[in-house]
């Protein structure tokens, strides 16, 4: 496989598992762009910006060196040269990256690392919510995954070794509130490009969807 594919969707979907899956099975590159965001969101938080205030929030970003890796096999994801991989996943950082992720001049830099990055490798992975649609029109391949909320929130609590119905319940909210933000916005990436193929993992288990893309990629 030469190309890229591209791996949208909400969060809670399986997308970065999947999309790993994908990369190793195609030989290819995996960008992880959420990863991005989340790094950004970092280095808002270190330096003492409210994630709301979108002036600052862009300037800290402009000024941030974010470097992220391309491997499968392993995450690499630092701030000015420090390993934030751990941190990029805390509750603190999930709270505040749909609010970082909502400044424009942060996606205009982001999304122009991203091309950079794909624009190296022959083959790649990139998984995100605007792939498709805003990074790389002209992708090889176009996936948007989806599940169930219910499925989402289920799947979640497993990785996180949740299990009273409250705290998955917390989960579902938290996935409510995250798809309504990030779709909220004027430029919502949160929807599947027109040539996207649609693939629902509500009932798929993680293994038949890397072997539907890894089918279509390979068509
Ligand atoms: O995929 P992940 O849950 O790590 O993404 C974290 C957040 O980053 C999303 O909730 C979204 O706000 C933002 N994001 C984005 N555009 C992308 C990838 C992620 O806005 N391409």
């Amino acid at each position: 496989f030469r190309g890229a594919v591209t791996l949208d969707g909400p969060s809670g979907t399986g997308k970065s598992s999947v999309g790993r899956g994908v990369a190793a099975r195609l030989g290819a590159s995996y960008l992880d762009t959420g990863a991005m965001y989340r790094a950004a969101t970092v280095a808002v938080l270190d330096a003492g910006i409210d994630p709301g205030d979108a002036e600052a929030v862009a300037r800290t970003v402009a000024a941030a060196r974010i470097e992220v890796g391309t491997e499968a096999g392993t995450e690499r994801v630092e701030v000015d040269g420090a390993d934030v991989a751990v941190r990029i996943r805390s509750a603190e950082v999930t709270r505040a990256v749909s609010a970082v992720s909502a400044v424009p001049a942060v996606r205009r830099q982001l999304v122009a690392q991203q091309r950079d990055l794909v624009g190296a490798a022959d083959a790649v992975v990139v998984e995100g919510r605007d792939i498709g649609t805003v990074v790389l029109p002209d992708a090889t391949l176009k996936v948007y995954l989806t599940a169930a909320p219910e499925v989402r929130a289920q799947r979640r609590a497993g990785q996180l070794g949740l299990t009273e119905a409250a705290q998955i319940d917390d989960l579902a909210a938290d996935l409510r509130r995250r798809d309504q933000y990030d779709s909220s916005r004027a430029d919502s990436p949160l929807r599947p490009a027109a040539d996207a193929v649609v693939v629902d993992s509500s009932e798929l288990s993680q293994q038949a969807v890397v072997d539907r893309i890894v089918a279509l990629a390979q068509a």
